[in-house]
C-alpha cells in the first residue's frame, strides 16, 4: 500500500503528514474514533507483535530485502493507551524513516526522529480539529475541567496525561498553571485512575483491547515443538488447578513426558489417585483441540470430552452421560439448570453452534469470541454433568475457537475470581462484558506465549 502514495512531500510536520496519513487510510471519509493505529500498521503493511522488553517502548525493523516485511515490536508491560500511542509512533518511522532501524527508548525527548515521530503519533491519535469538536462540547467559560477530560481521553483511546497537555499546550483551554511541572503535580493530586473507578469506569476503555485483538496476526503452526510443549503444560496445570486438583507443575511434566513416551501404556493411566487420571484424561483432550476440524464439532462434543476426561477412571462407561439429580450445592455462586431440562438445552447450544458456523467467516475475531463466551456461559449454566463442568465447557470454548484458528486459551489460576466474578455477572445481568474482556485477555496472552520466538 505505501508504495502506491508517496508520504515525501509532507515530512516537513508531523501534523500534516499524520492528517496526510488519516486521509489515505480512511480513503477521504471522516475517520472514526478512537483511531485504530494497530490496523493502521497492518494496512500500511507492517507485522506487529508485542514484546517484553525492559526499557524501550518499542522498535521497528526495517525489511532486509524486497521480499522482507517490516515489523514492528511493542512493549508488552505498558498500559493500552501507552501501546497505542507507541503503535501511532511506529507507524511514523516505517513511513518516514523506513531505511532506519529504531529502538525508541522511553520519553526520548533530544532526538529529533524520536520528537518528531511523538508529534505524529499524538496528532493521528488526536488530529486537532477533532479535538477542538469534542473539547467544544465540555468547555465552559473558555476551559475544560479534568473531569472532563476523562472521557474525552476515552474517545480518542489515548492517556488522562497527554490528552491533558495536549489540551493546555495546543488549545490553551486549562485554566490555572499549566507550567509543566505543575500541570504533573496537579494530575497527580487529581488521581485519574481513582476517579475512573469511582465514575465506574474500566482502567481503560474494553474497546481498546478488543481493537488489538482484532487486528493481531497470529501464527499458529510457526513455533517451535518447546514452545508447545510449555503452553500445554501451563495449560494443563492451570485447568486442574482451577479444579481444585492437588497436582504441582513438575508431576504435570512427568505426566507429559510418560505420555509421549508410553502413551496409552503409561503408568499414570493405571494410576489409583483420581488426580492424576483427571489430569491424563486432561491431557487428551488437549491432543483433541490441537486438531480439532469442523466437521466434526457440535454441541455433543460435550460428551466426548466427558468421555476423555474420564476414560481412565474406575468407571468409564458412566463418562459422557448427562446427570440425573439437581445440582444442591450450598453457598454456590451458580444456580444450574434443572436435570430434566438438560437435553433441550443442549439443542439449543448446538443450534448456537450451528448459526455461529454459518457465520464464521464474516465475524471479526471479536465478533466471534462474544459469541462463544455467550455459548461457554450457556454450558456453565446448564452444568451437564455430575463433574468435570468447568474443564469440558471451558473445552468446548476452546475447541470453537480453534475453528477460528485460534490458540487455546486457560485462566490462570491468579485470574479465577475474576473469571467467576464475570461468569456471576453474565447469570445475573445477562451482561457479558466482563466475561468477553477475561477472554480477550486470556487469548492475547496466548497469542503472546506462543508466537515468543516468531519475527522478533
Ligand atoms: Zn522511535
Amino acid at each position: 500500500m505505501i508504495k502506491e502514495f508517496d508520504f515525501t512531500p509532507y515530512f516537513h510536520s508531523p501534523e500534516i503528514l499524520a492528517a496526510k496519513v488519516l486521509e489515505v487510510y480512511f480513503d477521504n471519509e471522516k475517520p472514526s474514533y478512537p483511531i485504530d493505529p494497530f490496523k493502521m500498521l497492518v494496512f500500511f503493511g507492517v507485522i506487529y507483535q508485542f514484546r517484553d522488553f525492559k526499557d524501550i517502548e518499542g522498535i521497528y525493523l526495517v525489511p532486509q530485502d524486497s521480499d522482507d516485511i517490516s515489523i514492528v515490536g511493542i512493549n508488552l508491560k505498558r498500559p493500552i493507551p501507552r501501546q497505542r500511542f507507541t503503535a501511532a509512533h511506529e507507524l511514523c518511522h516505517h513511513i518516514k524513516d523506513r531505511t532506519l532501524n529504531s529502538i525508541c527508548s522511553f520519553g526520548n525527548q533530544s532526538d529529533p526522529i524520536e520528537k518528531f515521530a511523538d508529534k505524529f503519533a499524538s496528532a493521528l491519535l488526536m488530529p486537532k480539529y477533532e479535538l477542538k469538536r469534542i473539547v467544544s462540547k465540555y468547555e465552559a467559560d473558555g476551559y475544560v475541567k479534568f473531569d472532563d477530560i476523562i472521557f474525552i481521553s476515552d474517545y480518542f483511546g489515548v492517556s488522562f496525561e497527554s490528552c491533558v497537555f495536549t489540551i493546555a499546550y495546543s488549545l490553551n483551554k486549562i485554566s490555572g498553571d499549566t507550567e509543566s511541572r505543575k500541570l504533573r503535580s496537579r494530575m497527580r493530586k487529581f488521581q485519574p485512575n481513582l476517579k475512573r473507578q469511582a465514575m465506574g469506569l474500566a482502567i481503560y476503555d474494553f474497546n481498546l483491547i478488543r481493537n488489538i485483538i482484532d487486528s493481531y496476526t497470529y501464527f499458529f503452526e510457526n513455533e517451535s515443538p518447546l514452545v508447545w510443549y510449555n503452553f500445554k503444560r501451563d495449560f494443563i496445570y492451570n485447568e486442574n488447578k482451577m479444579e481444585g486438583i492437588n497436582i504441582d507443575q513438575e508431576d504435570i511434566a512427568d505426566i507429559l513426558t510418560d505420555l509421549r513416551i508410553h502413551k496409552q501404556d503409561s503408568e499414570f493411566c493405571k494410576s489409583d489417585y483420581k488426580d492424576i487420571i483427571e489430569v491424563v484424561g486432561h491431557a487428551s483432550i488437549y491432543e483433541y483441540l490441537i486438531e480439532v476440524e469442523q466437521q466434526d464439532v457440535s454441541a455433543y462434543t460435550m460428551m466426548d470430552f466427558h468421555r476423555m476426561l474420564y476414560q481412565f477412571a474406575p468407571h468409564p462407561e458412566e463418562a459422557g452421560k448427562t446427570r440425573i439429580v439437581n445440582n444442591l450445592v450450598l453457598g454456590s455462586k451458580f444456580e444450574s439448570s434443572d436435570w430434566h431440562d438438560i437435553p433441550a438445552q443442549i439443542v439449543e447450544v448446538d443450534l448456537l453452534i450451528r448459526e455461529l458456523f454459518s457465520r464464521k467467516e464474516d465475524l471479526s475475531v471479536s465478533d466471534y469470541v462474544n459469541e462463544v463466551v455467550k455459548i461457554h456461559h450457556k454450558m456453565t449454566v446448564i452444568h451437564p454433568f455430575p463433574d468435570g463442568n468447568g474443564r469440558i465447557s471451558r473445552a468446548m470454548l476452546n475447541c470453537l475457537f480453534k475453528l477460528k484458528k485460534l490458540p487455546p486459551v486457560y485462566i490462570k489460576l491468579n485470574d479465577k475470581e475474576a473469571y467467576y466474578d464475570a461468569l456471576k455477572k453474565s447469570d445475573l445481568e445477562g451482561n457479558y462484558s466482563g466475561l468477553q474482556e477475561v477472554f480477550y485477555k486470556e487469548l492475547f496472552r496466548s497469542i503472546i506465549q506462543l508466537n515468543s520466538k516468531f519475527v522478533i
